[in-house]
């Protein structure tokens, strides 16, 4: 007659009469003699919950309703019942093991969907061909189901489709690079270096893209006289259009050999902002900057630094990787050259105007500045049909060029009173005027142009610490408004589409707006040309 078996090694005796099933490692790891791998026990899972409190707005038990929070709170005891099982000599055997793992929160055990696929184990199989058994593959699941980059976007996006575990860190594909050529800009003024970096070929949802053509734009120029706060070094560069070599995985929007427009602002699509229609101010693209959606660069230096790339593009380079809703196709019919512009200075220009709220055709038109986006704020107004369009800036060869693009009427601010000359050639004000030199002086002046109930729009960037003097009283007793308008006021790809369409048909004129070429090595001697007041656009062409 066998002999009953004490209860604790019950469960030992089952584990070997039965290796088939693969509980070695859970026995092992059970006795202590194997490191204990992430959320098989409940008192890890209470002890991360702690070090990773719920935050307000992203989720956690606290935000997730009373009945999950309760859940949470369930699972929490639990963890508390495990660790004191362990504490009093109690062994859970291979029933045990599956029991826990069943009691694993639904979200841990559904881990592994989306693209974090690759990690969760499925379809691994025994030598003989068939599948493993599913407490084998517990522990991977279980890791799938944490956010490995443990960042602030990731994991905030981790409980919607667009969550993506960086692959490198998953350890699915070795990292290949290529190389580009591109202008660095190590430290504020100071010249540019022209390099060559390691690129990092494309993560999921990425592309390559060979840069045809990149502005010369006075952003740029405020992050080379530190006036703007970039991470450095950086490549600099954010106005640019280029044609798709190589596409990372999951990419079918764009294939190699489409032409894009490049946006300064990839937006994710599932943040507050662009859930709202404000694709132009999505949050994480604000939140990841010069870097890539998760908060990693795909350059680097030959001494091993990482380089930012401005807007994500960072268009003075020979090639870049940049994320898949920056492309916006372009047909064959449109210049390499305008389409970089419509990149930038075109859309922040014609778009601030022609998406201006309640701008009738009629109204009065005041344009602070006359670079390269107040010429197509000049030329927004026209498209708009406004009965006056009046050009304000200090160089009078400046003036003269807007003209062409259809100012009635111009106004050199060193000669004379701008906000005077203004509302004396509107008759009281005008009903719409735009800042788009941006200073404290200029908006002001901007908001002091207007007439009874004009609208105010802020479309240059000042200084970071700068804030405008503004008469409150008139403000008030006159019902005027003052708008920010950033890249154009709604989606970037909108306002492509509309630049492209007016471009086609011959209404935009931006090939008229290109007055100066240059290759890569000549970037600091077109950014002297730009702060000399030139007119029009340069551009950097590339082979
Ligand atoms: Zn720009
Ligand atoms: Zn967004």
């Amino acid at each position: 007659m066998a002999r009953r078996l004490p209860r604790r090694l019950r469960a030992r005796r089952r584990l070997h009469d039965r290796p088939g099933r693969r509980l070695r490692g859970v026995a092992e790891r059970r006795r202590g003699r194997l490191p204990l791998p992430h959320g098989r026990h409940g008192d890890r899972r209470a002890a991360r919950r702690v070090r990773h409190p719920a935050r307000p707005g992203r989720g956690g038990a606290a935000a997730r309703g009373p009945h999950r929070a309760a859940a949470g709170r369930a699972a929490a005891g639990r963890g508390a019942r495990a660790a004191a099982g362990r504490r009093t000599g109690r062994r859970r055997g291979a029933r045990g093991a599956a029991r826990l793992r069943q009691r694993r929160p639904r979200r841990q055990r559904r881990a592994g969907l989306g693209l974090g696929r690759h990690r969760s184990g499925r379809g691994r199989r025994r030598r003989d061909g068939r599948p493993l058994p599913a407490l084998a593959l517990a522990p991977a699941l279980t890791r799938a189901g944490r956010c490995p980059a443990r960042g602030p976007i990731l994991c905030g996006a981790s409980r919607g489709a667009a969550h993506r575990v960086p692959p490198d860190r998953a350890g699915t594909r070795s990292v290949m690079t290529s190389t580009t050529r591109a202008a660095v800009l190590y430290r504020a003024n100071e010249p540019h270096r022209i390099r060559e970096l390691q690129m990092e070929d494309p993560h999921p949802g990425e592309v390559v893209v060979r840069v045809g053509a990149a502005g010369i734009c006075a952003s740029d120029h405020h992050v080379m006289q530190g006036m703007t706060a970039l991470p450095l070094p950086s490549v600099l560069g954010h106005e640019g259009a280029g044609t798709v070599e190589s596409v990372g995985p999951g990419v079918t929007a764009v294939q190699p050999g489409d032409r894009c427009i490049l946006s300064f602002v990839s937006n994710c699509g599932h943040c507050s902002s662009c859930r709202r229609g404000r694709a132009n101010l999505c949050d994480t693209n604000a939140a990841t900057g010069a870097r890539q959606y998760d908060g990693t660069t795909r350059l680097t230096d030959p001494e091993g630094v990482g380089i930012p790339q401005m807007g994500k593009l960072g268009v003075f380079a020979e090639r870049l990787v940049c994320p898949i809703q920056a492309c916006y196709p372009v047909p064959d019919d449109v210049s390499m050259e305008a389409a970089a512009l419509i990149g930038c200075c075109v859309t922040t220009g014609v778009g601030a105007v022609v998406n201006t709220p309640e701008l009738q055709p009629g109204s009065t038109v005041a344009v602070f500045g006359c670079g390269g986006v107040g010429l197509n704020v000049v030329q927004g107004a026209a498209l708009m049909n406004a009965a006056r369009i009046i050009a304000v800036d200090i160089h009078d060869h400046k003036l003269d060029f807007a003209r062409g693009f259809g100012a009635t009427d111009t106004v050199n601010a060193r000669d004379v009173d701008s906000v005077k000359a203004v509302r004396e050639l509107t008759g009281g004000g005008a009903d719409f005027s735009y800042d788009v030199f941006g200073s404290p002086e200029t908006t002001r002046n901007a908001v002091d142009s207007l007439g009874k109930g004009g609208t105010a729009v802020v479309v240059g960037l000042a200084g970071v610490e700068d804030s405008a003097p503004i008469n409150l009283v008139d403000l008030v007793r006159a019902q005027k408004r003052i708008l920010g308008c950033y890249y154009g006021f709604v989606s970037p790809h909108e306002t492509f589409r509309t630049m492209v369409d007016l471009y086609r048909s011959g209404r935009l004129d931006i090939d008229g707006l290109v007055q100066r070429r240059y290759r890569l090595e000549q970037i600091d001697a077109a950014y002297a040309v730009l702060a000399r007041g030139e007119n029009g656009r340069g551009v950097i062409v590339f082979d």
